[in-house]
């Protein structure tokens, strides 16, 4: 295998057992602060002062799903370069009180979460992950839980008691996609049972979190193994590739900083999502810590990139009318940039200069994405940052099939390509002029 396909394959393969082990936001977030640990980055607290210091490598998390990490050069810093990705995915949330019996069965009452294509969750082993609130001598903690077995399933009414099954049938989330849990009415219930593999009393629960997740693991296919398929590459396919280029990139002038947001898929309003102070409140503190005052902050954000990474819709091979005539990205064509007239994606040509700038000093391919005219598309995290903090900001993504599907399809070498294209944007700094004019250093 040539070196280039043998790096590649294996940046593809670490990302399928990073989703492997992250089947909620809070598991994502928690294995990247992992990585982070061992790459000998300091965990900050948001409710301690924050003592920086120039050299000095941090991470701060919220809400334990969302998380943002930023590295100090030496000598006093020109701007921030973030890339910003999301934690979460589309799934079901398992309801308080879950257990629904009924006709002999117990079932777990969910409701949606995001906006998840429905009919692949049927007829497929899932199970339940997310954290636990639990009382302690010492008060409130959280433990994460991942019931890892094949606990769960949605199971479909056969084609003989419904012949419109497959004539474009509505579904009820209420009553078609609660999924079977026991046959056992009344001996353990699963709150116990989640209780019991997370190692904690049950009488000591004071609240879940808890969500479905598909129990597919993920694979290569295709005739070259040139596409992988796996649950949540939206969008922990950016958000795995961002924080490797982030490890590997020096930086001699800029605070480099990889972002990774929990609530994208249900608008990002919350405590911990991309519309809350989570970002800027953590800007100025890292210029605060650093001694400089607003004004700092202020000139500092004025030399400033945002990249707003999440996945982008690949031309589909049934489809190919329902994606623009010309601006159609393809799997492993590279990075994809997203362009939207009323801005729901953020790039303008200025931003995409730097991108182009970016990928050619990298090696890595680009393309360009625009909604179908007729099609109104979908949103994503660069107009919500850009309302909180307003530096240069893109979007982009990579190409993929059956985005928000439990089980998605996307090219295996465009991972490669994001790490090199996130590591050569973190190692630049973007000095911009009194004409504007931008300069990569
Ligand atoms: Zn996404």
């Amino acid at each position: 295998m040539p070196e280039k396909e043998s790096r590649s394959r294996k940046s593809a393969q670490n990302l399928l057992n990073f989703i492997q082990k992250s089947p909620t936001s809070f598991h994502a977030a928690e294995n990247a602060a992992a990585e982070l640990e061992r790459q000998g980055f300091v965990r900050l607290q948001e409710n301690r002062e924050w003592k920086l210091a120039p050299g000095g490598e941090y991470y701060v998390m919220r809400n334990g799903s969302s998380l943002i990490a930023f590295s100090i050069p030496e000598q006093p810093f020109e701007g921030f370069q973030m890339i910003c990705s999301h934690t979460d995915s589309p799934a079901f949330k398992i309801k308080e009180i879950p257990e629904l019996e009924g006709s002999g069965y117990v079932r777990l009452n969910v409701e949606k979460y995001g906006g998840a294509l429905l009919v692949p969750w049927f007829d497929r082993p899932l199970s339940a992950a997310g954290r636990l609130l639990v009382r302690t001598p010492e008060g409130i903690s959280s433990v994460l839980v991942n019931i890892d077995r094949d606990l769960l399933i949605i199971p479909s009414l056969a084609i003989h008691l419904n012949r419109e099954a497959n004539n474009g049938y509505k579904y009820q989330i209420q009553k078609d996609l609660c999924p079977l849990y026991t046959q056992g009415a009344g001996k353990r219930t699963f709150l116990a049972l989640a209780a019991e593999e997370a190692g904690v009393k049950e009488e000591a629960l004071l609240g879940a979190e808890l969500y479905l997740y598909n129990r597919q693991k993920g694979t290569f296919t295709g005739a070259d193994e040139e596409f992988i398929s796996s649950p949540r590459l939206d969008d922990l396919q950016c958000l795995f590739a961002s924080l490797q280029g982030f490890l590997q990139a020096e930086n001699r002038r800029s605070i480099k900083m990889f972002c990774a947001f929990d609530n994208e898929e249900v608008g990002s309003r919350s405590r911990q999502g991309a519309a809350s102070t989570f970002l800027p409140y953590t800007l100025e503190r890292i210029c605060c810590g650093l001694g400089g005052g607003r004004e700092k902050l202020m000139t500092a954000l004025a030399s400033s990139f945002i990249i707003s990474a999440d996945n982008a819709h690949a031309v589909h091979p049934a489809y190919p009318e329902k994606s623009d005539a010309q601006n159609r990205p393809r799997m492993n064509g590279g990075i994809v940039i997203k362009y939207n007239a009323y801005q729901k994606y953020t790039t303008d040509a200025r931003s995409a200069a730097v991108l182009k700038l970016l990928c050619g000093q990298a090696g890595v391919p680009w393309q360009t994405y625009v909604n179908h005219s007729d099609a109104a598309g979908g949103s994503t995290l660069g107009n919500i940052l850009n309302a909180q903090v307003s530096p240069y900001t893109a979007d982009i993504g990579l190409a993929q099939l059956a985005m928000h599907s439990p089980y998605e399809t996307a090219g295996a070498e465009d991972s490669w390509y994001l790490e090199q294209a996130a590591k050569e944007f973190y190692s630049s700094a973007l000095v911009v002029d009194e004409k504007e004019n931008l300069r990569l250093e």
